[in-house]
């Protein structure tokens, strides 16, 4: 199987030499951007010299980055020059040296030259618990984004170290809700609303947040009566919610709130959107009174890309096709599918496949490209034919990877996530709530 990495440089490479000297840039309508063929450090590089975070070429380029999205300093040369079959070398040396004292995670959305290196592969929260059977591991290397890492840290022990290869590797959804937005959301919601429940016990709102959360936001939730969920039981927490309040405040990613609650009942007119920065979040109080779910105004830029036209042509190309989508997909996606779940439902689906059978499928093209690889008796494909990895995740190479690896064997801790212990506490206590979530 040709790795997304080897596609995008042999794309932006032909593209190259078929530009006339002079030009740059533009897309090639093959990948989402020509600069993802570059070496990640160059990106750094290019920060530093901006003086301005930003989330690198790809699907999320656009979006605009915190000011205080964490900086990566520049990866020494020699792992920046180093051919890939050394890094790799190097990486597997270091990783022995160190035997069980380390752990590395590498996530489903993560290029193959890094999975390969990988004791796990999972999405966030699988590969949290993953770590913790490894009780002996000193340090936990996440390869993965900010918030896996930070979730990481407050489910392992104190002294284990939680490292991410490259502090570049964010997540625009995630950085959509910062704690000071929602902080202001909910004293507005606050006022409006009150705080005593009604005659049922149920409180007037009560904050939801995504795993694709900083660990602030899970804290928010924890110190609130609020909860974390997963792709995978959202549902199952709006459900607990709804139990215990009379609306939900869920952030970041509207759509997973938006296609959870519409599959559940409710109907979008009691779905608001709050926009953080505007007057009641864009909408109005009575609105706002009247809904069940206020959505945040986030999203994830790599399932945004999914659109219906592309679930046609694929069913014009591939007749009885099986399309299954994200629910990060927005709604008009999700209903034109044939079924919608997280990575793990995306994935069980096609194991259970008794028959070959063609997939069409809206998540990352890093796992779709290793499930059309694992399992060949389908014809499996991503929904979307331009190359567009998450572009963050895309950060993680294995220079950075060979980087903290080599830096642990000379006993030194590199890019080290952890997360205070006050805001662990709470987190921990909102994790704790979804894992004893029951419908
Ligand atoms: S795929 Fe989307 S939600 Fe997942 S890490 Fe990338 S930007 Fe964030």
């Amino acid at each position: 199987m040709t790795s997304v990495a080897t596609s995008i440089s042999l794309i932006t490479r032909a593209e190259a030499e078929r530009r006339p000297a002079g030009t740059s840039g533009a897309s090639t309508g093959s990948t989402c951007g020509t600069d993802l063929a570059k070496g990640p450090w160059e990106f750094d590089a290019a920060e530093a010299l901006r003086g301005m975070p930003a989330y690198g070429p790809g699907a999320s380029v656009a979006d605009i980055a915190p000011a205080s999205t964490p900086r990566q300093g520049q990866l020494p040369k020699e792992y920046r020059d180093a051919p890939e079959a050394e890094l790799h070398e190097r990486i597997r040396a270091a990783k022995s040296t160190l035997g069980d004292r380390v752990v590395v995670l590498g996530h489903f959305y993560q290029r193959d030259e890094v999975v390969e290196h990988a004791d796990f592969v999972g999405d966030s929260f699988q590969l949290a618990n993953a770590a913790l059977t490894r009780p002996d591991a000193e340090a936990i290397v996440f390869c993965g984004v900010h918030f896996m890492a930070e979730t990481a840290d407050i489910l392992s022990r104190d002294d284990q170290a939680v490292i991410l290869p490259n502090l570049a590797a964010g997540c625009s959804m995630a950085d959509m809700a910062d704690i000071d937005s929602v902080e202001a959301c909910w004293a507005q919601l606050e006022e409006l609303f009150g705080t005593e429940p009604d005659e049922d016990g149920r409180v007037p709102v009560i904050p939801v947040t995504y795993m694709n959360s900083s660990a602030a936001l899970k804290g928010f939730c924890g110190e609130r009566g609020g909860i974390v969920c997963t792709s995978s039981n959202a549902a199952t927490v709006l459900e607990w919610a709804f139990e215990r309040a009379q609306r939900v405040l869920f952030f970041p990613d509207q759509h997973l709130g938006r296609n959870t609650a519409k599959a559940m009942g409710v109907p979008l007119t009691q779905m608001p959107m709050w926009s953080p920065r505007k007057p009641w979040g864009g909408t109005d109080p009575q609105t706002l009174t009247d809904a069940r779910v206020i959505l945040w105004h986030g999203f994830c830029s790599v399932h945004k890309r999914f659109t219906v036209a592309q679930v046609e042509k694929a069913r014009a190309e591939y007749p009885g096709v099986r399309v299954i989508v994200h629910p990060e997909c927005p709604m008009e996606v999700v209903d034109a599918a044939d079924e919608y779940g997280s990575t793990d439902y995306i994935r069980k689906a096609i194991a259970a496949a008794a028959e070959p059978t063609a997939f069409a499928i809206g998540t990352e093209i890093n796992l779709v490209n290793r499930l059309a690889a694992e399992y060949p008796q389908h014809t499996i494909f991503c929904l979307d034919p331009v190359i567009c990895p998450c572009s963050t995740m895309y950060r993680i190479h294995p220079g950075y990877l060979a980087w903290v690896l080599e830096g642990l064997v000379e006993g030194e801790v590199r890019n080290r996530i952890e997360v205070p212990a006050e805001v662990a506490g709470t987190a921990r206590v909102a994790l704790e709530r979804m894992l004893a979530a029951r419908p």
